[in-house]
């Protein structure tokens, strides 16, 4: 695992949920998907600032799976969109 800095605070990151979903976008208006990751979110106690780290493996848009996951993603909660 790396360790996360946040370096406006100068303090280490700290875990705040493992198993975030997040949905990478090919276009800036995050309409077409491109890859679903399962990843964790790091944050910064003090200021509040969050990070994304401990990438899996994507699941790719040419997957037959894709789409059902994505599906799956948006109906179960937190996703974070990414472009
Ligand atoms: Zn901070």
């Amino acid at each position: 695992m790396p360790l996360l800095v946040c370096t406006k605070c100068g303090v280490t990151m700290r875990p705040k949920k493992t198993g975030v979903t997040a949905i990478e976008y090919r276009d800036p208006q995050l309409i077409d998907p491109y890859r679903l990751y399962s990843c964790d979110r790091y944050i910064c106690h003090l200021c509040g600032a969050s990070v994304l780290t401990g990438w899996g493996k994507p699941v790719e848009h040419y997957d037959s799976r894709f789409e059902e996951k994505v599906k799956e993603a948006e109906d179960c909660g937190e996703i974070i969109k990414f472009f």
